[in-house]
């Protein structure tokens, strides 16, 4: 059985945060915003892989108001994700991300963010693909107030 899931997030960008996208620091004057480390690209990853399960959104697993999970890297909370979908049979067969941001320029990071990603999900490096593109100035992200991130996965369960 193949199914399919999609995620979507957006996280402010602000002085005095480290940025960390796909579990890489990114050395940046700015970061992004938010109850966990923010990391925009893991938060849409894990919302993708549960759709693809069925079982609802991050913020009904990991609720901004649990004090216990405060600045919490998002590495930790893909592990947990990661647990429920093996849990349930799953494998990832293959996940595509593209992330939105005016600012920093991104390519330098991104096999880091595949490596980090394949060994978070147990999977090669060829099933992970991330694009990163800009909004040509446009809209929130082009006026760099915040950086988006959407991920598409399919997942497999040989049962
Ligand atoms: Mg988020």
């Amino acid at each position: 059985m193949m199914r399919i899931g999609s995620g979507f997030d957006v996280h402010r960008l602000e002085k005095d945060r480290p940025l960390i996208l796909g579990g890489e620091k990114i050395p940046f004057p700015r970061g992004l915003k938010g109850h966990s480390d923010a990391d925009v690209v893991l938060h849409a990853v894990m919302d993708a892989i549960l759709g693809a399960l069925g079982e609802g959104d991050i913020g009904q697993h990991f609720p901004p108001t649990d004090e216990s999970l405060r600045g919490i890297a998002s590495t930790r909370l893909l592990a947990r994700v990661f647990d429920l979908m093996c849990r349930k049979g799953y494998t990832v067969n293959n996940l595509d991300i593209t992330v939105i941001a005016q600012e920093p320029r991104l390519a330098p990071y991104i096999s880091g963010m595949v490596a980090n990603l394949s060994s978070l999900l147990d999977v090669s490096t060829q099933q992970i693909n991330i694009k990163a593109t800009t909004t040509e100035g446009l809209g929130y992200t082009g006026r760099k107030e915040g950086i988006a991130a959407q991920a598409v996965v399919l997942l497999t369960n040989q049962e």
